[in-house]
């Protein structure tokens, strides 16, 4: 499967996610409605179609689990390398 780096991204889906991710946020910060933790938001314009698919927490999560070995957000550069790995 490619990325959307390679192989490109209709605009407006950036917004659709977008307007998902701002609502998600007034959400948690108001501590109102049913946030989407726990569960993946899937948008596919192509198809039209949304999705919501639900996970089980990481035990070994680095950032929210007990386990947890990133725990300051103003270091997260230093802990985490651009591909996402967990340097410390
Ligand atoms: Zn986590």
């Amino acid at each position: 499967m490619q990325t959307c780096e390679e192989a490109g991204i209709i605009g407006a889906a950036t917004g659709v996610v977008g307007s998902v991710q701002a609502e998600e946020a007034i959400k948690v910060v108001l501590g109102v409605g049913n946030p989407l933790s726990g569960r993946i938001f899937q948008h596919d314009g192509l198809l039209g179609e949304t999705r919501i698919t639900t996970f089980p927490r990481d035990p070994e999560c680095p950032v929210c689990s007990s386990k947890a070995r990133i725990t300051d957000l103003a270091r997260y550069e230093e802990q985490v390398s651009p591909r996402g790995h967990v340097l410390v």
